[in-house]
Order: structure tokens, then sequence, then C-alpha cells
């Protein structure tokens, strides 16, 4: 059986990494795919956990060798999911978090409908506002485009199947262990293991 395809994108801000980091850490038979993106490295990053860094060039031969499952340009640089990863670790059964933005989840959403989508909300604006400038990690600019993208992104959550409001690190990160683990139990998801015990409901053994 192969494994789920989860979508998760929010505002820059909305906390996303961390819930994450927490839930792969935490759950077994999932993987993360490692996008590749032209934006500069941030102070704590390493390249090939957090992103492949690679220039613009390298990006460009990527979207014609068709590596990419999808790609955007988002506040101002290229980010892409790596096809090769996604269907890797799906076909060996293993669930992959594919954390990007709403043109990149909306992207996913029609090249792969049965993929399970989540959208992550800050409590409000204003605490999104000061998450990302207590995290301090982009120019005054960057920051300003994020704040201005996020108004566009949160008016998209509507597309999404799953929504956490991430007002409560622990209880978010419950909802999303959840929503991941109920997924697995789809009955549809089951039918080869329900048919091996129905199999074993044999008249004959009465
Ligand atoms: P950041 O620069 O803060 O790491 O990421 C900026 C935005 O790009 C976030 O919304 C993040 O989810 C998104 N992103 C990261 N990787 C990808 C990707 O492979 N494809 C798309 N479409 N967005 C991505």
């Amino acid at each position: 059986m192969k494994g789920n395809l989860i979508i998760i994108s929010s505002p820059s801000g909305g906390g996303k990494g961390t819930l994450i980091k927490e839930v792969l850490s935490s759950t077994a038979g999932i993987g993360y795919s490692v996008s590749y993106t032209t934006r500069p490295m941030r102070e704590g990053e390493a390249d090939g956990r957090d992103y492949f860094f690679v220039t613009a060039g390298v990006f460009e031969s990527l979207i014609e060798t068709g590596e990419f499952l999808e790609y955007a340009s988002v506040h101002g640089n290229y980010y892409g999911t790596s096809r090769s990863q996604v269907e890797r670790e799906i076909n060996d059964g293993r669930d992959v978090i594919l954390e990007i933005d709403v043109q990149g989840a909306l992207n996913v959403m029609r090249a792969a409908p049965e993929a399970v989508s989540i959208f992550i909300l800050p409590p409000s604006f204003e605490v999104l506002r000061e998450r990302l400038t207590t995290r301090a990690t982009e120019t005054a600019e960057n920051l300003s485009l994020r704040l201005k993208n996020s108004f566009g992104e949160v008016a998209l959550f509507d597309r999404f199947q799953y929504a956490v409001i991430n007002d409560d690190r622990t209880k978010a990160t419950d909802e999303l262990r959840t929503i991941i683990l109920a997924e697995r139990l789809k009955r549809d998801r089951q039918t080869e293991a329900i048919r091996v015990i129905l199999d074993s409901f044999d008249i004959s053994k009465l």
C-alpha cells in the first residue's frame, strides 16, 4: 500500500515548521520532502536537511528535466518539490509531508486529488506579525512582503480539507498527528488487510 501525500500550508510565521518537526519526531512511518530553493540559507539551516539550496541556474535545469512535482515563486524566490524523493517515500509505503505554499498546494491537489491537505492558521494577524518579527530571519523588505502575502494565503483556507489553529503548540501538534493517523485508517486504505481477515472467515471452519 502506498503512503499518503500530505500537503501542509500556512502563511509564513504560521508555525508549521515547528509543528511538523514535532510530528516527524514522534510519529512512525512518515517522512519529509526536502524541497529545492533559490533563497539564501538562514543561520542554523543545513543544506539537504532544510532545503537543497541551489542557484537559479540549477533550479531552471531541474525544471527542464522534470524533477519537480510542483514549483512556484514564493516571496521572491523559487521553491520546488522533488518528484523522485516523494515517489520513493510513498512507494515504500511511508507517508510524506510536503510543506509548501498555497500555490504549490493547489497544483498538487490538481495533480494528485487523493492527497490529504491541511491548512495551519495562526490565531490572529497580530500573532503572525509578532512571530515573524521575533524570528528575525528575513530582511525588513522580505518581512513586509511575507506579511502582505499572508492576506491572499489565508483567504485560500477553504481549498484545504483540514484546518489546524496554531494557538497552542501541544494541542496543534496533537491535532496534526490525529489527522495523519486517521487518514491511514480510511477503510479504502485497508482493503488488502481486511481481505485477508475476511478470507479467514471460512464457513468450513465452523
Ligand atoms: P521559507 O522561505 O520561510 O522557508 O518558505 C517560504 C514559503 O515557501 C513557505 O510557505 C513554504 O511552505 C514554501 N515552500 C517551501 N518549499 C516549497 C516547495 O517545494 N514548493 C512550494 N510551492 N512552496 C514551498
